[in-house]
């Protein structure tokens, strides 16, 4: 550390230097992530210094939590559902597998997981010492349902299924699987940090949540498709009383105990993704995200005049392409089988497409 600070000005002149330094969301294809709306940008400087660890003190704040969890509970088929405003998709799966890993006590615990999850699944397990047995992907890069069943053993305390798969943007057979779980008695996750808040909102879409019997907890981050600044994701359960389990004592806060997995969080994401949420409401989302996915149509459609085909139909904004290399300049990311994968995220316009399409055509000519 300086012995004597820096002026205001020399830092602040530092700063905007080294923040010319990332990338700019223009040239952007990779992410999940996006511009945050103006709205909760604003919403998110005016809760910026509230504490929702310590949510006696911040009961305004803390009533907005619960209300977004109420709102995305609602959403996702399941009023009662219980819940709380996480950092993002990891530590809603960390709390799921926590959860699941309370209710049934086993020696060497193991949870059934299609081959295609997020990396945040690996942390989990290999914090909470799980096993994770993968389930084989089918031609559409889903779970294989008939492969799941063999899985199972006593000591699986877990199925996860993905509503909006990272990679690939598609819906694992959730209802097969929920059954299955059931059946066996297995606490059945969906994880839909992505497809959470983009599903609800296409015409046909399969269902993915509470509507389905077997599901008893989800992922969904408002910080991807809910436009809201990082760092927000929201765990619901469909038993609230779940949530107990992972209660422990906090001596010196206003309440006496907690079930969070991070210690103090700011409200500030929190309030500015109900705002939006709030703002937008089903016809603002709707928009949205018919918005999102006739960009991505029309990047497929594009991508295939060109001959790089699509790798597999997605049933959320995210496509993916058999092609060798992206033009200079456009950041895509490349799958764990090699495919181009590019995110339709709002920020991605229509403009940005044909730009990067042009740019596709003049390597192919
Ligand atoms: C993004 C994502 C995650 C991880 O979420 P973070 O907010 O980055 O922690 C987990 N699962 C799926 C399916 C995701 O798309």
């Amino acid at each position: 550390m300086r012995e004597t600070g820096c002026t205001e000005e020399d830092l602040l002149s530092f700063l905007a230097d080294t923040q010319a330094k990332d990338t700019p969301y223009d040239r952007i294809l990779s992410s999940m992530c996006t511009r945050p709306h103006p709205l909760a940008v604003r919403v998110h400087t005016m809760f910026m210094d509230t504490n929702l660890g310590d949510p006696g003190l911040f009961q305004g704040t803390a009533s907005l939590e619960q209300r977004l969890v109420k709102v995305l509970g609602m959403l996702l088929h399941c009023r009662e559902a219980g819940g709380y405003a996480t950092s993002g998709g990891t530590e809603s799966n960390i709390q799921a597998l926590r959860i699941a890993r309370k209710l049934r006590k086993v020696t060497n615990p193991n949870i059934i997981i299609p081959a295609s999850a997020h990396f945040s699944f690996e942390k989990a397990c290999d914090m909470l010492c799980l096993e994770a047995r993968d389930i084989p992907l089918d031609d559409h890069y889903r779970a294989d349902i008939d492969r799941v069943e063999r899985l199972i053993d006593q000591q699986t305390i877990c199925m996860v299924g993905i509503a909006g798969s990272t990679e690939y943007g598609v819906v694992d057979p959730l209802e097969e699987m929920a059954a299955i779980a059931d059946s066996h008695g297995i606490f059945f996750h969906v994880d839909a940090a992505f497809g959470g808040l983009v599903l609800p909102f296409i015409d046909g879409a399969p269902p993915f949540d509470f509507a389905i019997e077997g599901v008893s907890s989800i992922s969904v981050d408002p910080h991807k498709m809910g436009m809201s600044t990082i760092p927000v994701g929201c765990f619901l359960v469909r038993d609230p009383a779940a949530l107990g389990l992972l209660n422990i004592p906090t001596p010196y806060l206003t309440v006496k105990q907690g079930y969070t997995l991070s210690g103090t969080r700011s409200g500030g994401a929190v309030a500015g993704a109900l705002a939006v949420l709030e703002y937008f409401g089903r016809e603002g989302m709707k928009a949205l995200v018919s918005g999102c996915m006739r960009n991505t149509r029309r990047l497929i459609d594009g991508m295939e005049t060109f001959g790089y085909p699509v790798v597999v139909q997605p049933q959320v904004n995210v496509a993916t392409f058999r092609c060798p290399a992206a033009p200079a300049g456009w950041h895509v990311s490349w799958t764990r089988h090699g495919h181009m994968r590019i995110v339709c995220m709002p920020h991605v316009h229509r403009d940005t497409i044909e730009a990067f399409l042009k740019d596709i055509g003049d390597i192919c000519a």
